[in-house]
């Protein structure tokens, strides 16, 4: 449904923030490998300082360990990262990175190596720690923050294994970034790569040519995370999209046949995120009704353990509006409590979809199928993009007009980029539509297109003035009141469960900054909405408090990007 790596990846947001904050108060290391071992280290800097304690994980047996570092890179300034409702719960970001923490898991027996991680996210990079490899992954959101750090670690004469969305889809880019380069899924790749390495037999390309199979996909190994620095712990439960929308980039990296891990290798990943200490878990699928019988599959199953627990989890996703067709599976969402689904709608405008091939939202009625999501309690995400080659002036009022009639408080709109080597990619190539400047992996204020009815300012400015108009405190209200209206159906399958204290001091975190640091009228928004709902429905505080996180970081967006320069804040 949604499309492009960094998009989807960046996604996280799209839970129950209420529930979010947590500190685990010990490090769980939840999964025993052959003599895994966790322990704090110091390091000295090159002045000889101490440095704070990292935290180091050791596979493998022996006296002589091989360090890797593994570093995510930093997400730069994005309107994907939620960063507004992020700071609001007091962590840092939205979830941790899955990749490096598989990598982990992958470990082969036989292989003694000790790894420290640091998610540029959470903590500052090291630039001296002593290791005898750095690994790292990211999107091309992450591209520039990628070369400064193959470039800065290669300067010091460190070898450098470089992965991820970026270093696969753009690897002609990438081949003299690093001393090892994987293109593809790393499944298969890294453990092999780790037992030549270890005999000094390593290639420098890891090619993976074909699609691994996600039952070999073992769960991450959270042991180096801290779970309170993160909204979310996400859980993959399949890869790929049988859908082709044409900007979309998923389909390059991970396939049109969706791949589906077994529902025991999902639900043993979301019960480590629930000992972890998580409140809520994001299923990081690029489309998570892409194969629909494992999805109906997992949801029964999904129902059956949160509803044993005396802590319940929230869950999330991002899923094609197809949902909505099928009141069963709608109805069992919400009976496994997905509080929020992420929807690519795109646009409403039909000539819009069939030009970018997203026919699958064409079938039905689009704003009965948002109405239905929101019947069943659960809040839609609507992601919506402007800049199609039949958007003129006139589709920013038709999507003003689908958000309101809707009642759906938040939408975050993107402006059309086209990914390299997609189907849109190459078409604008071939009409010479592509600007100069290459895609950057963000969404936001800037387009690698040169649009066909618009021109770029013209499209920017009407950008801002929909965010703004969509994000006025007034505005925003009538619909969350709307919406908060049509929920019909709520599941009873979790009353009486256990007190969770971190729900009352999040609550709290709220409810201070809006009465003593918020702007006026922001503060004045969140009273009148909390009175509103108490009102309207007590049972949907909760979901109020979600939208009103929400809506900060989008306030925040708006005032920072979408004002006169003398307005901004
Ligand atoms: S191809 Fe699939 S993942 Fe990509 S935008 Fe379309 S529906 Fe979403």
């Amino acid at each position: 449904m949604l499309g492009p790596d960094d998009r989807c990846n960046a996604l996280a947001y799209i839970c129950d923030l209420a529930l979010s904050e947590y500190r685990c108060p010990v490090p769980v290391i939840p999964y025993k490998k052959v003599n895994a071992r966790m322990m704090m280290k110091k390091f000295m800097d090159e002045e000889g300082q101490g440095m704070p304690p990292v935290r180091t994980k050791r596979y493998g047996t022996g006296d002589h360990y091989k360090r890797i570092y593994l570093i995510a890179p930093r997400h730069p300034e994005n309107f994907w990262s939620m960063q507004g409702t992020v700071d609001l719960l007091g962590a840092r970001t939205l979830m941790p990175n899955a990749a490096l923490a598989t990598l982990m898991s992958l470990t082969p027996s036989g292989v003694n190596v000790e790894y420290v991680l640091c998610d540029e996210n959470v903590s500052t990079l090291d630039w001296n720690m002593p290791c005898d490899l750095v690994a790292v992954t990211g999107a091309t959101l992450h591209r520039k923050r990628i070369h400064e750090l193959c470039a800065g670690f290669r300067q010091k004469g460190v070898k450098i294994a470089l992965g991820g969305t970026y270093a696969s889809i753009n690897h002609d880019q990438c081949r003299l970034l690093a001393d090892y380069h994987f293109i593809g899924e790393a499944e298969y790749t890294w453990p092999l790569f780790l037992q030549q390495w270890m005999e000094r037999k390593a290639k420098t390309v890891y090619f993976q040519q074909t699609y691994i199979d996600l039952k070999d996909s073992p769960a991450p190994d959270w042991s180096l995370i801290s779970t309170a620095d993160y909204i979310n712990i996400n859980v993959q439960t399949s890869r790929g999209c049988p859908n082709c929308c044409e900007f979309c980039d998923v389909i390059q990296y991970a396939g049109r046949k969706p791949r589906t891990k077994s529902v025991q290798q999902v639900l043993h990943e979301v019960e480590t995120a629930h000992k972890i200490g998580a409140r809520t878990v994001f299923f990081s699928d690029d489309n998570f009704l892409a194969d629909k019988h494992f999805a109906r599959e997992l949801l029964a199953s999904l129902i059956d353990w949160n509803t044993a627990q005396s802590r319940p989890l929230s869950f999330s996703t991002q899923i094609t509006v197809e949902i909505a067709d099928d009141n069963e599976m709608l109805k069992m969402c919400a009976d496994a409590r997905f509080s929020v689904l992420f929807l690519g709608v795109e646009t409403v405008r039909r000539k819009s979809l069939e030009e970018v091939k997203k026919s699958h939202n064409l079938k039905y009625d689009i704003f009965e199928r948002i109405n239905k999501i929101s019947r069943y309690g659960i809040m839609p995400f609507l992601g919506l993009i402007v800049g199609f080659d039949n958007d003129d002036e006139s589709v920013f009022d038709e999507l003003y007009d689908f958000i309101t009639r809707t009642n759906s408080p938040i939408a975050g709109i993107s402006l059309l980029n086209a990914p390299r080597h997609t189907p849109l990619y190459n078409r604008l190539k071939e009409e010479g539509r592509l600007a100069d400047d290459d895609f950057s992996g963000e969404w936001q204020l800037h387009t690698n297109i040169i649009p066909k009815l618009l021109s770029r300012e013209e499209l920017l400015l009407l950008y801002c003035e929909l965010f703004k108009k969509i994000y006025d405190p007034a505005l925003f209200h009538n619909r969350l009141q709307g919406w908060l209206k049509q929920v019909a159906y709520r599941t009873d399958l979790y009353v009486n469960k256990k007190f969770d204290p971190k729900q009352l001091s999040n609550g709290i975190r709220m409810i201070t900054y809006f009465l003593m640091s918020a702007a006026p009228e922001v503060r004045k928004l969140f009273i009148k909405s909390m009175i509103e709902t108490w009102r309207i429905n007590p049972g949907l505080i909760r979901r109020a408090f979600t939208f009103l996180a929400q809506y900060h970081h989008f306030h925040e967006f708006v005032n920072k990007n979408c004002q006169p320069a003398s307005q901004r804040q």
